[in-house]
């Protein structure tokens, strides 16, 4: 209990060790470290329990990209609950806010699609999008084309299906996943190439190489889908080496496999796009949406189908009709009502221009002020998706022996100057996606702490 903390608030954070399981959090430190108990939220700050403000450099996990506190958001909802606060979406059952975000959505996603489902997490719309390629399979007669391959450091969510697809070991680890029939090749991360590749164009050849290996021990005729998020997020912001979703879908096509883009981070101007797949030459069968959907206000997913996908779904029609698939929340109104209000205030504010041009800038200044420091190895992203990678030694890339560690400590020394950002399993990062709102001057801010921070980080690296 620090001097600011009430004993009512002392009663709840008792609470909260005793009673709550939090997620992707250490068991054991659950009982014994303090919470980060927040209270508020505006912009980009964040208002502790104790009533400390903190920059959210994080955006939340990667979601917040309005901002918090917008008044209009909450009035959306509130308009929407007042209206009709719920209908499911079963049996055709329809609403006006669950239709014009399909339109809205369509009208700003890459040419080629046609069809939306709704669903409520990255998670839940990427174990969707794995049901909607089966069927597919079931549809075209190919019963055992069925496997499906992601990406060692990709992270896709954490059901038993997105758990099976996300390629890192720590979200695997007593749970028995992977489920059979989810394989991993290797991820595209130029930071942690192996050493005898020396150029970027190697390194694609290797990477589509490696892809080809496993689609043919496997057998290309047991292989569906590939996911892929364009910038590998919660794994450690790894953008892919140019030329590589080129060289991949040569692959795909050579065996009649679908790709699916997960943008459930790149999504909604994150990277100073409204989408990242056209920026890397993707051309999906598949997308994945949530979190910049409605900036994290409320929950919704999106599971993308191409006219490709969906003209094989909708022709199995006639011979049954039933699709036995859907969730109590599929198409919320409030939700969607609110995802329409958000992508409102993206467009009128222009805010995934705003995140190419704060991003550049902001990259520039952590190059410029942290990229001599002695550790700092990498420094990478897009737009407001962004790291700096801490290494023992910068000049092999050699990465500390206990690198989480590190990172953990990063995070801790940022924190102490009110600094909120994040880590990746298994590598000492600074990860950084705030909102989309973000100013020059408060980009500043965040340097500034990161300086103050880096002096503490540096002596525990030593
Ligand atoms: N896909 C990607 C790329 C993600 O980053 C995440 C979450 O971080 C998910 C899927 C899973 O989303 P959720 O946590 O909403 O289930």
């Amino acid at each position: 209990m620090t001097s600011n903390t009430s004993t009512a608030q002392q009663r709840l954070i008792d609470a909260d060790h005793a009673h709550l399981l939090h997620p992707f959090s250490s068991l054991y430190s659950q009982k014994n470290k303090e919470l980060a108990f927040f209270e508020s939220g505006e912009g980009i700050w964040l208002t502790s329990a104790s009533g400390e403000k903190y920059i959210d450099a994080a955006g939340g996990l990667w979601c917040t990209n309005v901002g918090y506190g917008r008044q209009e958001l909450v009035d959306a909802a509130s308009s929407q609950m007042s209206k009709l606060c719920y209908l499911h979406s079963f049996s055709n059952f329809t609403h006006e806010p669950q239709i014009e975000l399909t339109e809205k959505l369509l009208s700003l996603l890459p040419s080629g699609f046609d069809r939306i489902f709704y669903g409520l997490s990255g998670s839940d719309a990427n174990d969707s999008n794995v049901k909607l390629i089966w069927r597919y399979n079931n549809v075209l007669g190919r019963p055992e084309k069925k496997k499906i391959i992601a990406r060692e450091s990709g992270y896709h969510g954490s059901t038993v299906t997105a758990g099976s697809l996300t390629g890192i070991t720590a979200a695997h680890r007593a749970f028995d996943i992977p489920r059979p029939g989810f394989l991993h090749t290797v991820a595209a991360d130029w930071h942690r190439r192996p050493d005898h590749i020396a150029t970027e164009e190697e390194f694609v050849r290797y990477l589509a190489d490696e892809l080809e290996k496993l689609i043919l021990a496997e057998g290309p005729d047991t292989i569906a889908a590939f996911f892929a998020e364009p910038i590998s997020g919660s794994g450690g912001i790894i953008p892919p080496p140019a030329g590589y979703f080129e060289a991949i879908d040569a692959v795909l096509k050579r065996y009649d496999i679908l790709m699916v883009a997960d943008e459930v981070i790149t999504g909604f101007g994150r990277t100073g796009t409204w989408f990242a797949s056209p920026r890397y030459n993707i051309k999906p069968d598949l997308m994945t949406l949530s979190k910049g959907i409605t900036s994290g206000y409320l929950p919704l997913s999106a599971s993308v189908l191409s006219e490709r996908v969906s003209k094989v779904l909708y022709s199995e029609a006639e011979a049954d009709g039933a699709f036995g698939h859907g969730f109590t929340a599929s198409g919320h109104p409030v939700c969607t009502a609110v995802a329409m209000a958000n992508i409102d205030i993206l467009e009128r504010e222009k805010l995934p221009e705003n995140a190419a041009k704060v991003g550049a800038y902001l990259q520039n200044q952590l190059r410029e002020q942290l990229g001599d420091r002695p550790f700092v190895s990498d420094i990478r992203g897009e737009g407001l998706l962004m790291t700096i990678e801490f290494d023992k030694d910068k000049e092999t890339r050699t990465p500390f022996v206990q690198a989480s560690k590190a990172g953990h400590f990063a995070i801790q020394a940022c924190h102490d100057e009110k600094l909120v950002i994040r880590g990746a399993r298994g590598r000492a990062l600074a990860a950084m996606a705030p909102p989309l709102t973000l100013t020059e001057s408060e980009a500043d801010q965040i340097v500034e702490r990161l300086l103050r921070a880096f002096t503490r980080i540096e002596d525990a690296m030593h």
